[in-house]
């Protein structure tokens, strides 16, 4: 801890490292400016920072095992429900006073759910734009004529510009910090999905509202804790879904959740018209990839394909991984018939791969896996079948005749003979979810 020079954060890219700085120098100076610009605390300020202190211990406390869990089954940033605590001591305390509750806050937290999964200067950086989104809505509820006093009146108004102060001031430094650290991410990785935000401006709501109560009598804020605990829990409920459906390697769909959601897409369709396409995909010689670099390179390759899928299909189609190094698309809203469109889409992906080069960091520096190329198999609805059975026996037909005709290449499925159909039957799925066995 001592060892200055041999702190992970030096290891950050220059063009992360000096914002990063910037945001955590900055807010200790503010903090540091605002004490010394201030007469000191009253008795009564004392007391709500400690109250709003000893919820958010308390609340970390009970919620610890959930908070852990959320951690372990997300990767990314996810909404912190402490900014109960540090917005209302945002909206009932001075700018700086309002920074220290964040900071002793946020500090019992990593340290009691977060240590082993957030190092140290990540949680920093994070404590930091807290921070800073305290005093800049605390700053603003002082210059809107509501002040920061305990039991001011404020309007209605004010506390929402606060509020709005507060997320803008959180979401952009960290939408920054990861725009600049992974310039190729999505405007959805960089700003958190929508359902992400709504939850930081519900749990800013409760915020708000505790310190309300807290003005009025403080023993009310207490009323704040059960329905904060039961929307922690949702939360989790929530993670814990989007987990299950997800697989691990690749981050896309598991053959379970696609097919259920498949299954849905399909049904809707027949209500709406409007052509949809499924696509199986198969990588060719992959056992040889796995021989030549090993797995976990392979697995590399599969989740740099998978990233590729994915970027040549628009958001709302699903991609899922079937199993092994098999991948299935389905699309909506083909234009007339379908046909041009399936094949063009499949091409694309199978040009796509063609042209992949995976870069691999191995300890004896980057190794390039390129020459990679995809059979693509695909089937209509509703002109080739309209329940998704009998799409994926098209489909996986089709797959059959591009790996015979000689691999790398996209071919359209025609209706399934009958033989065709019990010949190939055992490689589809015969219940959701059931993943069909590698083809070779
Ligand atoms: P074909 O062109 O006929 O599809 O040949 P193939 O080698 O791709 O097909 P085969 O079914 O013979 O082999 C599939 C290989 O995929 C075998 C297995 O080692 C590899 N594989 C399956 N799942 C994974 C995985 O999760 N990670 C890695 N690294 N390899 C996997
Ligand atoms: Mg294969
Ligand atoms: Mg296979």
């Amino acid at each position: 801890m001592f060892a200055v020079r041999r702190w992970a954060i030096w290891a950050l890219p220059a063009r992360l490292l000096g914002p990063v700085l910037l945001v955590e120098v900055t807010s200790v100076a503010l903090i540091v400016l605002g004490l010394a610009g201030h007469a000191g605390p009253t008795p009564a300020q004392l007391q709500i920072a400690g109250v709003l202190c000893l919820l958010g211990i308390a609340h970390t406390e009970v919620a610890v095992g959930v908070e852990r869990v959320r951690r372990r089954v997300t990767d990314g940033n996810h909404v912190d429900l402490s900014s109960v605590w540090t917005f209302a001591a945002a909206v009932a305390l001075p700018p700086s006073y309002a920074a220290l509750v964040a900071v002793i806050v946020h500090c019992h937290l990593w340290w009691r759910a977060w240590r082993l999964r957030v190092p140290l200067y990540k949680q920093t950086f994070t404590s930091a734009t807290v921070v800073l989104a305290c005093i800049a809505s605390a700053t603003v509820l002082q210059h809107s004529g509501g002040g920061t006093e305990i039991g001011s009146n404020h309007q209605l108004w004010a506390l929402g510009l606060a509020l709005l102060a507060y997320t803008t001031v959180n979401s952009c430094l960290v939408a920054g910090a990861i725009a600049v650290s992974s310039p190729e991410a999505n405007l959805t990785k960089v700003f958190a999905p929508w359902d992400e935000n709504v939850l930081e401006i519900a749990t800013l709501c409760l915020g708000a509202l505790a310190a309300i109560a807290l003005g009025v009598n403080p023993w009310l804020v207490l009323l704040v804790l059960p329905p904060l605990l039961v929307l922690h829990r949702a939360v989790l409920v929530r993670q814990l879904e989007e987990a299950a459906s997800t697989d691990g390697k690749t981050g896309l769909l598991n053959a379970a959740a696609w097919h259920a959601q498949a299954e849905r897409a399909l049904r809707r369709a027949s209500r709406h018209d409007g052509a949809k396409g499924v696509l199986v995909l198969d990588l060719d010689h992959f056992k040889s990839v796995n021989d030549t670099y090993g797995h976990l390179a392979g697995d590399q390759v599969l989740a740099a394909v998978a990233a590729a899928l994915r970027t040549e299909v628009r958001d709302r189609d699903l991609v899922g991984r079937f199993g092994g190094e098999e991948f299935v698309v389905l699309l909506g809203g083909l234009e007339g018939s379908g046909t041009a469109e399936l094949e063009a889409v499949g091409e694309r992906i199978r040009r796509r791969v063609a042209n992949l080069r995976v870069e691999i960091p191995t300890p004896d520096g980057p190794l390039t896996v390129a020459g990679l190329t995809v059979s693509v198999g695909a089937a209509l609805s509703p002109t080739e079948g309209a329940d998704l059975r009998t799409l994926l026996q098209i489909a996986d037909a089709a797959l059959y005749t591009a790996k015979r005709a000689g691999r790398n290449v996209v071919r359209m499925g025609l209706a399934v003979p009958a033989q065709h159909t019990t010949q190939h039957a055992g490689r589809l799925p015969t219940a959701a979810g059931e993943p069909p066995a590698a083809a070779g």
